[in-house]
């Protein structure tokens, strides 16, 4: 079932107030009066020394599977007044939080951001300044490629508490579900994390290094500049036959992975349907997936046995 999608109280597609009004009310709600069985405080020590302003844990969900979140992320999600969560939180994610935690959708996706990031920042300080336990959770981990930066620099600007909680990021997920791994002393000494939703729809990106030899290329938000990518790759000198693969939605039971090269990605990608989310591999480690494989091929032993 979907969760939550209602967004009371706070309209936010009004668009993000302005900062300094933001803080005279920040300023104005500094001392809210005690609302009891609201403010849920996460741990006995702390609740002895709780101001009545909030707190917001930016805490990342990881790739999808929720055995991949970390202890402390799956314990906040646990006590949490309000869980402000994204569009790449998997609902098995989700489904560990506190039952009666107010879940807000943000819906922030590559190309698509339903809520602009201003709003998104204005919300958490409104909230942490309501008294809230907030925990931003975002897919993935909050430092790569999350705009977690930005939402840190805001709760700083309005003197909010914050902590960070770490999350698997999608390209380590997808190695370990795709059996790709990300360095191997027989291929890759090294690996890089690039966004492919590239600016104005052109090529901004460090060709040449992307380009080096025996590195690993993992792309984000590539899917739509997929063509572009590994052209501009053929012509600064990797080789057309270098293998690179779409793994879409990894760790998830949907995941599944498209191999191939950089001459034939694009076509499969086609043929085969991709969609975001998913991450372009690309290097000479990609060659092992087929080998290295268990979860898919797992998947589909268990529908050859079921069917
Ligand atoms: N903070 C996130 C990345 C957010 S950017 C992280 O650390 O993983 C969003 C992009 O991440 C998507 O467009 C897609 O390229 C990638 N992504 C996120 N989850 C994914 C998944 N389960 N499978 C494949 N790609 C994923």
């Amino acid at each position: 079932m979907e969760p939550t999608l209602a967004i009371d109280a706070i309209d936010l597609r009004a668009g993000a107030p302005r900062l300094d009004n933001l803080l005279a009310r920040l300023r104005h709600l500094r001392s809210p009066p005690a609302r009891p069985g609201r403010h849920v405080p996460l741990a006995p020590r702390q609740a002895r020394v709780a101001a009545p302003q909030g707190k917001v844990y930016l805490v990342g969900a990881g790739p999808g599977d929720p055995e991949l979140l970390t202890l402390r992320a799956a314990r906040l999600l646990q006590s949490a007044d309000v869980i402000v969560y994204d569009q790449l939180v998997g609902h098995g994610v989700l489904e560990l939080a506190r039952p009666e935690a107010r879940k807000v959708f943000v819906g922030k996706q590559a190309g698509n951001h339903s809520l602009p990031q201003d709003a998104i920042n204005a919300l958490l300080v409104t909230l942490a300044g309501e008294g809230s336990q907030v925990v931003r959770l975002k897919g993935g981990d909050p430092f790569v490629f999350g705009r977690g930066g930005e939402e840190v620099e805001c709760l700083l600007a309005a003197g909010i508490a914050y902590e960070i909680v770490p999350g698997i990021t999608a390209a380590s997920g997808m190695a370990a579900y795709a059996g790709i791994p990300l360095t191997h002393r027989d291929h890759a000494q090294s690996c890089v994390f690039v966004t492919g939703h590239l600016k104005d729809g052109g090529a901004n990106l460090d060709w040449p290094a992307l380009a080096r030899p025996h590195q690993t290329v993992v792309i984000y938000m590539g899917v739509g500049a997929l063509a572009e990518i590994c052209r501009a790759l053929v012509a600064h000198g990797m080789p057309a036959s270098l293998p690179a693969a779409l793994v879409h939605k990894a760790t998830l039971p949907e995941q599944r992975t498209v191999a191939g090269t950089l001459a034939t990605l694009p076509q499969l990608a086609i043929e085969h349907a991709i969609s975001a989310p998913a991450l372009i591999v690309i290097g000479e480690v990609v060659g092992l997936h087929q080998r290295f494989d268990w979860f898919e091929k797992r998947a589909q032993a268990l529908s050859a046995v079921a069917g």
